[in-house]
């Protein structure tokens, strides 16, 4: 039965309200909340049963047939929003929204929260060690506008990118976003890639915010940055219902203070996940993170992945770092109360999301306690840091919030006594009903002269006065008694100001947790209130924690300042990967990496397995260390800053399916001879191996060619074509270089020292032995080996010899593009265009 195909004139009036708020959700699985349970309907339902594996049931509705439903308890409904949710379902949940006490006719209902994998506010669904972003991507035809939000956090960015599909993608999946929104379906290939080839949530929102949140970019001017804001607004606070007063500004970060890295070379290097297990373990970041506080993680991971280009930026924390592990003591001090802190960063997010419980409240007075401590270690410590203090704040929360309170907020225990008269006097009220009979048996004996009166109380009277038969008559009407019950031996009464009393003690305890919700709220208010500045707070602590981890790293990894100089010269002394070297410990072998001047490329040989790709990710991670203002492993770095690193290692993974291996590798190989400038870093690690030899061979030695004629960046490449080694007496900028292995009575030990010159033997068979293979086949591999070499010492001369002449067509090429670099599309008219078009032409000639 399909929702939108049922008779809706026969639907009892309960389904045809639900069919009203499905309407409106049709993006997402609605959580329709009747009784004890959300039930879901139609297509929503047995989608569920089969997602939740739960029964599949159906309910009468008015239809012939019923509809198909499925249910779950209100109760424990989280675990099965966040199994639907990491299956990337969006999930709207629908409310009574008032009590069918006070309602006639049909209850109102309507959603009340959305969740979808982008906007979790729901803290145990979230890692604390990522950033959850939410991004919306507007398409302005010369550029795109990425504009994105972790709401947890209240962080909100904004970046210009160039008018490249492939850039934009990358940049998606290297902020690790979750979910994108665009503004309509007319890019059909950005949304199948999003979505089929990367798993990620899209939506589509075609409207933007307006009068609403107008702070948040106020001092922009460009109007395309403030639409895409609006844009991502609308969607994040009519669409899913979010609160963002803790998004103080939007950041505007330009893509070119960053050093680039495209998301193959993340995961190559294994910067945040391994590229195997997809694990955290064994990962750059995984390694340097000795943060004390998730927020410290988080900004770590997120410098690891944005390393910088501007040397006095980086040269600071370098000076971070020397003045941190000078004072160790107040190192120690620091960390010891960043350990105090919790994640203020979310707990920001929490208060504004309406999330917010006691326990919460309690986490942010615990952290507060140690910002003094922490503001008086910064100051001595001479860093650009104030932190402020919050006295008045932790003064409130220390006299209102009561140490252990429930998770609920609505089962009391919340405040503290002394913090409200009020409450004070309802729980003086419920916990003294034994005080307050015998205060009143005292006060009504004296009133009435009656000795033996007494002040009872049972259940289904509640309280009553008490007189004995035989003084009964003493009861005179000036008491205001009214007479209850007449037992064998006594009469009872109640009077006005005993029932009134009754009332008060019966209602204490709803009144106390009324009041306590109350309190508790005015409380949240005055956070809400201090949100901004709590929001700065965090953001140093995240900071210094990083800074600090980083410290932590330079002396238990023995790594070293680098030394950032003007000039393209690499001398890396005694370097390590440090990750290898972690897992591996002293067996590691340290190398150097010296790169004059005039070298462009070191073009690396030797057996497999002897330690190629580990050195040529040594020199990325290093230099990716360095940039992020991190010591690194060596005995001594010197090195110019670099701009871009792109990488070709390892086996690809494959992700864009329908791709061979080899296409994939092209294509990332095109990528970086396309975007390199001298400044960047490339490390093509066997390319070519994918197709036929000579084929492979030929690719790759004009690859070389052409990086060493136009675009002259550092490169490292790895190859097994011993062919290619000669190019070093054509190129004065290409230095053979080889990692050593030794060969004693046919058995090859990998000495993974890397030597001057070009390696002799590939040593691919030892490798098969190494790793199991049969004898007779290795045995037969041998005597394969040495018929072919025997034919190539007849059939060819030494290596292949450079025969393109890149030189001349230098010139040419450079003369149109100095021209068009010269052009500024937005400041010519057409016709002005057209006359360049034709110059253009004739500069090709
Ligand atoms: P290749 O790229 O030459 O096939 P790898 O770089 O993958 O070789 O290295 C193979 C193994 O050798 C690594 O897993 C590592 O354990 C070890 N290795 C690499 N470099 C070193 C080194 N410098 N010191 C010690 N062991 C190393």
């Amino acid at each position: 039965m399909k929702r939108l195909e049922v008779d809706r004139t026969k639907l009892s009036p309960g389904m045809k309200q639900y069919m009203e708020i499905k309407d409106e959700h049709e993006d997402e699985l609605l959580f329709y909340r009747l009784g004890d349970f959300y039930e879901l309907f139609f297509e929503d339902g047995i989608l569920c049963s089969r997602e939740l594996e739960l029964t599949l049931t159906g309910k009468s509705a008015g239809l012939e047939e019923k509809v198909p439903m499925c249910g779950v308890p209100y109760h424990s409904v989280k675990p099965y929003i966040e199994k639907l949710i990491s299956k990337g379902y969006k999930v709207a949940i629908c409310e009574q929204l008032e009590d069918p006490k006070n309602s006639k006719g049909m209850v109102k209902r309507g959603v009340v929260a959305l969740y979808s994998k982008g906007t979790i506010v729901d803290y145990d669904m979230l890692n604390s060690h990522d950033s959850n972003y939410i991004a919306s991507v507007l398409d302005f035809k010369t550029n795109y506008i990425l504009t994105y939000a972790d709401i947890s956090t209240g962080d909100l960015y904004l970046m210009e990118l160039t008018y490249n599909k492939e850039k934009l993608i990358n940049k998606i999946l290297s902020l690790g976003i979750k979910e994108v929104v665009l503004s309509d379906e007319g890019d059909l290939e950005l949304i199948s890639l999003l979505k089929n080839a990367y798993s990620l949530e899209v939506s589509i929102n075609r409207e933007y915010l307006e009068n609403k949140y107008e702070n948040i970019y106020k001092n922009i001017k460009d109007y395309r940055f403030i639409t895409g804001i609006k844009h991502l607004l609308y969607y994040l606070v009519v669409k899913q219902l979010k609160e963002l007063e803790h998004i103080k500004e939007v950041i505007i970060v330009n893509p070119d203070d960053y050093l680039r890295m495209d998301i193959h070379t993340i995961r190559n290097l294994e910067l945040v996940e391994t590229l195997r297990l997809k694990e955290r373990t064994y990962s750059l970041v995984w390694l340097l993170d000795k943060c004390k506080t998730s927020m410290g993680s988080r900004k770590l991971k997120n410098w690891i992945l944005n390393p910088l280009k501007d040397e006095q930026t980086i040269t600071k924390r370098y000076d971070m770092i020397t003045k941190l592990n000078e004072e160790f003591i107040i190192l120690d001090e620091l960390r010891d109360d960043l350990n105090e802190v919790y994640d203020l960063e979310r707990l920001c997010g929490k208060v504004v999301c309406g999330v917010l419980n006691a326990r919460d409240v309690l986490q942010i007075k615990k952290s507060l306690i140690y910002l003094p401590s922490i503001n008086k270690n910064v100051e001595k410590l001479g860093f650009p840091y104030e932190v402020e203090e919050f006295k008045d704040l932790y003064k409130l929360l220390d006299n209102a919030i009561y140490e252990e309170p429930p998770i609920g907020l609505k089962e009391g225990y919340l405040i503290k006594d002394g913090y409200n008269s009020e409450l004070d006097e309802l729980k003086k009220i419920r916990s003294g009903g034994k005080d307050f009979i015998a205060a009143l048996e005292e006060e009504e004996r004296k009133r009435t002269g009656i000795k033996t009166l007494k002040v009872g109380y049972t259940k289904v009277f509640g309280y009553y006065i008490e007189i004995s038969k035989g003084q009964a008559h003493l009861v005179d009407p000036s008491f205001g008694y009214e007479r209850r019950q007449t037992l064998t031996n006594y009469e009872r009464f109640i009077s006005p100001q005993l029932k009134e009393k009754e009332a008060l003690i019966l209602n204490a305890e709803e009144k106390i947790i009324e009041l306590e919700f109350n309190l508790f709220n005015e409380v949240k208010e005055e956070i809400k209130r201090k949100i901004i500045k709590l929001k700065e707070v965090a953001e140093i602590i995240s900071e210094l924690d990083a800074i600090a981890s980083l410290a932590v790293c330079a002396s238990e990894y023995n790594l070293v300042r680098p030394n950032i100089i003007k000039e393209r010269k690499l001398e890396i002394l005694e370097g390590r990967h440090p990750v290898v070297e972690k897992v591996i410990k002293d067996d590691y072998i340290a190398n150097d990496i010296i790169m004059g001047e005039e070298v462009n490329t070191l073009l690396i040989t030797g057996p497999n397995m002897s330690g190629k790709s580990t050195y040529m990710r040594q020199l990325a991670i290093t230099i990716i260390m360095a940039q992020i203002g991190s010591f690194v492993p060596a005995k001594s770095c010197t090195m110019p800053l670099f701009d871009q690193i792109f990488t070709r290692i390892g086996a690809s993974d494959d992700l864009v399916s329908g791709e061979s291996t080899f296409m994939v590798e092209m294509k990332e190989a095109k990528n970086a001879i396309c975007n390199a400038t001298e400044k960047s870093l490339i490390l093509f690690d066997e390319l070519g191996r994918g197709t036929a030899t000579y084929d492979g061979i030929s690719l790759a030695q004009a690859i070389l060619e052409y990086i060493n004629t136009f675009i002259k960046c550092k490169t490292l490449f790895s190859t097994h074509y011993h062919e290619l080694t000669s190019l070093q007496d054509n190129f004065k900028s290409i230095k053979n270089v080889h990692v050593e292995a030794k060969e004693q009575d046919g058995k090859v030990t990998f000495l993974h020292q890397v030597k001057d010159g070009p390696v002799d033997k590939s040593y691919g068979i030892h490798v098969a032995r190494l790793a199991g293979m049969p004898d007779k086949l290795l045995e037969r591999s041998n005597e394969i080996l040495k018929i072919y070499e025997d034919n190539d010492k007849i059939n060819t001369s030494s290596g292949v010899q450079v025969s393109f002449d890149f030189e001349s067509s230098v010139k040419e090429e450079n003369k149109v593009l100095t021209k068009l670099k010269e052009i500024d599309p937005l400041k010519i008219t057409p016709m002005e265009a057209i006359n360049l078009l034709y110059e253009l032409k004739e500069l090709d000639k």
